[in-house]
């Protein structure tokens, strides 16, 4: 039974306003629910709020305002409330940034209403021209997403009497639409292939965990193109015949649309979508239509976690080991993590699925907290490629090329027998720093800790950490010799000049999140790569992210030490994982593929690892390191991060948390630091890291809060607390 609260009654109500408590307010006239999405008083202006309980009381009850309005949503389920409390319990964020996480819908306090909608129609124009061919184009590429007037306007750039002109000739299509529509019901179906033995079972496995509408967390490991999509689909299949809802979530935008075409070839059409690149009406829609039960299956991004879901009954997490996962700006929660908390209060099954499983995951499955499914091989014949090793230090190359003979001689017979090779570089633009060669200066951005990296395709110098760009001067900043400033060291863009010089004749395609303005264009050049439509391939770590490109047969690594260096303990977990799924673009079916890492340093553990593709030999080394280290997995970890104009302040405060450790010790965990953090300054603000250190059971949220409320900040100081740090 949901509570009801009369009108006049005391209740209590969060808004995502930056105030740290539920504010009281009296019931409107009709009452409320628990949990209803309502609009309040907030001083001189109207918030939206939700009911959290009955109202605390003990003052003066006259004072007490009244809820303006209930609004026309679903009221949040018990289950969202309880996930919201626990997610920011244990992230230690205030209940006022969860629930702007979990109101994230355009125009929630809007009444339902009647408008007007565009779509592809069936016509085609008496004349093509670019603005014409644009509209057609942004239409096309979504699919069966329809837009208002003025945002496909927008989006195609376009006026709108030419999308009007286009609608006379029926290209387009003009129809009235309620704002929110359910989506098409999918089909369970069947999987359109037979199902090799191996797969059969996982998918029963997993089918079999749906059907217990229970919770309960599976790692589907399995190499690259050996069905794990595939095999988690009959999950979803499983999921939606038993009449829940399910999500799926991909680590990257580019990656939906192949997704959304296959899902539509699977269940009979497309599933609802969300993430950054949909239309604000289609995001609306989809909110709702969750709420409602008018959506089965939604594909998005990590904040569809925060979706009213009516019944959820599984989640995939595609890749679960990708950093992205891991939001690094606000709310700071591993969408991972995250996942299994949700499922584990809805009674609902997670997928973890991976060709590389970060060290988390695979420690749960060994100690069978999570149930460990493997597909061993790649559909059909296709083998893993085969890894070899090639030492640069026998390669002599010339300061300004990174390409040695043996792998240039490799896509030379690539080339030839119309096979494409991908050349890895996970490094952005044209060079990590530009130097004066008279002085030795080098260019840092104004802001931060950083050098600033040429980009050629926008001539320009960018700060990768603010994003600030400046022109490359003509001279020196620093002794203003004319004229001397070089670039030292590759990037994606200068590579792919040493490209150029070297296969004149070849078509190549660069692949960098930076080359591209927008996720259509780069999912356009993927398309146009896996059609085959480029020899040679030049690409940063978006192209590890499980795209198919079936004429790729080569991979050659340009520098597999790049993330060797530094101190992070996860660096080996990090290289280890890019270099596998980097190599698993090689090779399908009927041609096998061959990768070859260039290093200095051939005998290093994790490149032998890399090579010999002993995963769990390498898994267990790892485990056995953190384990002695007391890391996680194996022992709890949280970064603090002072952040301040100031400098001296940053280490002042830092210092005198360090002294006051008490809260902690109690706890038995371990304070290092203060020191400067991985990069010292951002934005003008420079940075101080404390890392706290306990026991996998000790109570470490709960000590952190008092640990810190022992220090009253200055007021231009931030503390931020990253509960499970990405580097340490
Ligand atoms: P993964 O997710 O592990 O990379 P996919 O599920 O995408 O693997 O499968 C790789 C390719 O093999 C896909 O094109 C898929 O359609 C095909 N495939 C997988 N299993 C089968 C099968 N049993 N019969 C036919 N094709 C299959
Ligand atoms: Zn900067």
């Amino acid at each position: 039974m949901i509570e009801h609260f009369h009108e006049g009654e005391l209740i209590s109500v969060l808004t995502a306003q930056p105030i740290d408590r539920a504010l009281d307010y009296k019931a409107p006239e009709g009452g409320c629910m628990k949990g209803a999405f309502v609009e309040v008083p907030l001083g001189p202006r109207k918030v939206l709020g939700i009911v959290w309980g009955r109202g605390e009381g003990g003052y003066d009850l006259a004072k007490v305002r009244s809820v303006i309005r209930v609004l026309d949503a679903v009221p949040m389920r018990e289950e969202m409330r309880t996930f919201l409390e626990r997610a920011g319990a244990y992230t230690l964020t205030p209940m006022s940034a969860m629930v702007r996480l979990a109101t994230r819908s355009p125009g929630l306090g809007d009444p339902p209403s009647m408008r007007t909608i565009y779509r592809r129609g069936t016509g085609e124009p008496d004349r093509w021209t670019d603005a014409r061919r644009r509209v057609v184009e942004t239409l096309e590429s979504y699919g069966s997403l329809a837009f208002t007037l003025k945002e496909l306007a927008e989006m195609a750039g376009v006026s709108s009497s030419v999308v009007k002109g286009l609608v006379k000739q029926g290209v387009v299509a003009e129809e009235a639409s309620p704002r929110d529509v359910a989506y098409p019901r999918l089909d369970p179906g069947e999987s359109p292939y037979e199902l090799t033995e191996e797969q059969s079972a996982a998918a029963e496995t997993l089918k079999s965990g749906v059907a217990g509408r229970k919770y309960g967390t599976t790692l589907l490991k399995g190499v690259t193109g050996s069905g794990k999509t595939e095999v988690y689909l009959e999950a979803v299949g499983a999921c939606l015949a038993a009449g829940r809802q399910a999500l799926v979530l991909l680590p990257e935008i580019a990656l939906t649309a192949e997704f959304l075409t296959r899902v539509d070839a699977r269940f009979g059409a497309r599933p609802a979508e969300w993430h950054s690149g949909v239309t604000m009406t289609e995001r609306r829609r989809a909110w709702r239509m969750v709420g409602e039960g008018g959506a089965q299956l939604v594909v998005g991004a990590r904040s569809a976690l925060f979706l009213p879901f009516q019944d959820l009954g599984l989640i995939v997490v595609d890749e679960e080991h990708d950093t992205s996962y891991k939001q690094e700006d606000g709310v700071l929660y591993n969408a991972r993590d995250m996942a299994v908390l949700r499922a584990s209060i809805n009674g609902a099954q997670v997928v973890l699925a991976s060709a590389t499983p970060s060290l988390e995951s695979w420690a749960n499955a060994e100690a069978g907290k999570y149930t460990r499914v493997t597909l061993t091989s790649r559909f059909g014949s296709a083998a893993m490629p085969d890894m070899r090793a090639i030492d640069m230090r026998d390669a002599a190359l010339p300061s300004d090329r990174w390409i040695s003979q043996t792998l240039v001689d490799e896509v030379k017979k690539r080339t030839e027998a119309g096979e494409q090779s991908l050349l890895f570089l996970n490094r952005r633009g044209y060079a990590p720093v530009t130097i004066c060669r008279a002085c030795g200066h080098q260019i840092g951005c104004d802001h931060c800790d950083a050098r600033m990296v040429e980009h050629r395709f926008l001539k320009r110098l960018v700060c990768h950490q603010c994003g600030e760009s400046k022109p490359l001067p003509e001279a020196c900043p620093s002794c203003d010799a004319e004229g001397r400033m070089a670039p030292v060291g590759p990037g994606v863009e200068r590579l792919a000049e040493e490209v150029q010089a070297l296969f004149p004749e070849a078509r190549t395609s660069v692949l960098s999140s930076d080359v591209f303005g927008s996720a259509r264009a780069l999912k356009a050049e993927i398309e146009r790569i896996a059609e085959g439509d480029a020899d040679i391939i030049i690409g940063t770590q978006i192209v590890a992210k499980g795209h198919n490109f079936p004429h790729l047969t080569l991979v050659g690594v340009i520098d597999a030490d790049l993330g060797l260096q530094g101190s992070d303990l996860r660096a080996a977990e990090r290289t280890f994982q890019l270099m596998r799924q980097v190599a698993g673009r090689a090779g399908r079916a009927e041609k096998p593929g061959v990768a070859l890492l260039q290093t200095y340093q051939p005998a290093h553990p994790v490149i032998g690892a890399i090579l010999s593709g002993d995963e769990e030999e390498f898994w267990k080394a790892e485990a056995r390191e953190r384990q002695a280290a007391g890391v996680p997995p194996f022992g709890r970890m949280a970064g603090i991060v002072l952040s301040s104009p100031d400098v001296q302040e940053v280490f002042d405060i830092g210092r005198i948390l360090a002294t006051r450790r008490e809260p902690l010790a109690r706890i038995g965990a371990q304070v290092y630091g203060p020191a400067a953090a991985p990069i010292a300054r951002i934005r003008g603000r420079h940075r101080v890291r404390l890392l706290v250190k306990a026991d996998k059971t000790a109570p470490l949220q709960e000590a952190l809060v008092a640990w810190v409320n022992q220090v009253k900040l200055p007021n231009n100081l931030r503390l931020s607390i990253d509960i499970d740090p990405q580097t340490f």
